[in-house]
């Protein structure tokens, strides 16, 4: 069996390989060091496109090398925070995918925060398509985790339900702080 249900990234895999179809135009919010955008990058394949963002030259340094090593060329790396994707994303998208949290084994600690998380969690809902889905994987352990979650929930809990289908996946026998995924999908 390739998927695991141990790590909240697996388990949002298992929703996405369902979601992500050959051809669609997506949004990687968190490029981190490139995994996902790399994943969403075969996924959507040469007629698909992956806008991906961060605020840390790093991650751009990493997930170019990754790109590159892949040769993929559907992806556009930008170097900016998420809560501007409107300035660079002009047509409706299939999927926006968020890791929220750190970097690990970055040289600064930058964390994403409730106030921009929260912007670009509402400009990418204008931006998804009827039937597109919105994925976030909070991480509540490190400082201000926990501010940036309860906000997220504040938020999402009220999205109406005639307009959107909010799920939330999560381990309820792990100790400290554990994970949760959140699904958002746009009814069509
Ligand atoms: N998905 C990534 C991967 O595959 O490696 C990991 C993402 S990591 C948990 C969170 C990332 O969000 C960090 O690289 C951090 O720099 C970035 N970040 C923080 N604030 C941001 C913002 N306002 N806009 C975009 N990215 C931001």
């Amino acid at each position: 069996r390739a998927k695991f249900i141990n790590k909240v990234t697996e388990v949002n895999k298992i929703y996405l390989e369902n979601i992500i179809q050959e051809g669609d135009v997506v949004v990687d919010a968190t490029m981190g060091n490139g995994y996902d955008t790399v994943y969403l990058a075969k996924k959507v394949g040469e007629n698909g496109k992956v806008y991906a963002f961060d605020v840390q030259e790093e991650a751009l340094k990493s997930t170019t090398k990754k790109v590159n090593k892949e040769e993929l060329n559907n992806v556009e790396l930008i170097l900016d925070g998420h809560q501007n994707m409107d300035k660079y994303v002009k047509e409706e998208v299939s999927c926006i995918v968020f890791n929220l949290g750190y970097l690990p084994r970055a040289k600064h600690q930058i964390i994403t925060k409730a106030d921009t998380t929260l912007e670009a969690i509402k400009k990418g809902l204008e931006l998804l398509k009827p039937n597109g889905v919105m994925s976030i994987a909070i991480y509540s352990g490190h400082e201000g985790g926990m501010e940036e979650k309860n906000e997220v929930y504040k938020y999402t809990e009220t999205l109406d339900q005639n307009y959107f289908n909010v799920l939330c996946t999560k381990f309820i026998n792990q100790i400290n702080n554990p994970p949760e995924l959140l699904l958002i999908e746009k009814k069509g």
